[in-house]
C-alpha cells in the first residue's frame, strides 16, 4: 500500500458484483481501500455489497454499505446521510451502476428506456447532487464517472438505451466538470470496452449457452493487444482520476 488515497472518503456506487469474480465497482472499492481511501458502497444487492465489504475489512481496510436504489433520490439521500454519519465527509464519487439492455428503438419497450435511463443517468443526477455540495464545502473532490465506449461508437449489436444513456452520462461529466472546476470538484468519465466480468460472462452465456470459450477468445482476438479488459484496469484509472495525481485532469 502507498496510500494514494490516504485520508479520502470515497462514495462508490455497485460495489457489488452481479456472479462471483470481479465486477468493476467491487475492484474500485477494493484497490481504494487498499490505497488508505475510507469506502462507503451504495448497491441493491445487499449480500453482494456484504461480500466486497469483508473483503476490504478482511485486508485491513474500511468500508461501510448501504442498501438501495441508485434511481431513487430518497435511496441516495438516505445513503449519503449514513456515510456523513460514519465518515463525516466525502472526496470522491464514484458513478459505476450501469445497466444494459438489448434491442434498438423499434425491439425496446418505453418501460426498458426509461428502467435504464432511471438506473444510469437519473442515478448520477441523484448522486451528484448529494455529493457536489458536501465536497464543495470540504474544499473540492473528483467524480469518477463510468460510462463506456458504447456511448461514443456502435459496439456490433443494438443497445439503444445503453448507449444514449451512456453517452449522455459523458456529456453530464464535461458539463458538471466546468460548472464546478472553480470550486474545486473535477469529473472524468472512463469509457471501458467489452470486459472480463461476471456481467458480461453472464450475457455471453444468455447468448451462447454454457460453454462461452470461443465467444470469449473471438472478443479477446478483437482487442489490439489480443486480450479484453478487466476491472481491474478500469480501477487502476479510476484511481488516478479519483486521486490528487489527477489534479490537473478535468
Ligand atoms: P455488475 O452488474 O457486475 O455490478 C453492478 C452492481 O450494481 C451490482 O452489484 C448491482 O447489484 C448494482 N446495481 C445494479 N442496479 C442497481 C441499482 N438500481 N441501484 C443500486 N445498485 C444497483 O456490473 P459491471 O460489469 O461491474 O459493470 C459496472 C459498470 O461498468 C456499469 O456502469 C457498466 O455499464 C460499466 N461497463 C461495464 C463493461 C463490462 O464489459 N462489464 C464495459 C463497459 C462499461
Amino acid at each position: 500500500m502507498t496510500g494514494r488515497l490516504k485520508d479520502k472518503v470515497a462514495f462508490v456506487t455497485g460495489i457489488g458484483s452481479s456472479d462471483a469474480g470481479w465486477g468493476t465497482g467491487k475492484a474500485i472499492a477494493h484497490l481504494f481501500a487498499r490505497e488508505g481511501a475510507r469506502v462507503f458502497g451504495l448497491d441493491l444487492d445487499e449480500a453482494a455489497a456484504a461480500a466486497t465489504r469483508d473483503l476490504i475489512r478482511d485486508a485491513g481496510g474500511s468500508c461501510e454499505i448501504f442498501r438501495g436504489d441508485v434511481a431513487a433520490a430518497g435511496d441516495v439521500e438516505r445513503a449519503m446521510a449514513a456515510c456523513l454519519e460514519a465518515f463525516g465527509t466525502v472526496h470522491v464519487l464514484v458513478n459505476n451502476i450501469g445497466i444494459g439492455a438489448s434491442g434498438g428503438v423499434v425491439e425496446l419497450d418505453e418501460a426498458t428506456w426509461d428502467k435504464v435511463f432511471a438506473v444510469n443517468l437519473k442515478g448520477v443526477f441523484h448522486t451528484c447532487k448529494a455529493a457536489i455540495p458536501v465536497m464543495e464545502r470540504g474544499g473540492g473532490g473528483s467524480i469518477v464517472n463510468i460510462s463506456s465506449i458504447t456511448g461514443q461508437r456502435w459496439v456490433g449489436a443494438p443497445m439503444i438505451s445503453y448507449a444514449a444513456s451512456k453517452a449522455a452520462m459523458i456529456q453530464m461529466s464535461r458539463h458538471m466538470a466546468i460548472q464546478h472546476a472553480r470550486r474545486g470538484v473535477r469529473s472524468n468519465t472512463i469509457l471501458p470496452g467489452f470486459l472480463d466480468t461476471p456481467m458480461v460472462a453472464a450475457a455471453m452465456r444468455r447468448r451462447f449457452g454454457d460453454d462461452i470459450a470461443e465467444p470469449m477468445r473471438r472478443r479477446d482476438l478483437a482487442c489490439p493487444g489480443g486480450k479484453m479488459g478487466d476491472a481491474h484496469d478500469v480501477a487502476f484509472a479510476a484511481i488516478y482520476l479519483a486521486s490528487d495525481e489527477s489534479k490537473f485532469v478535468n
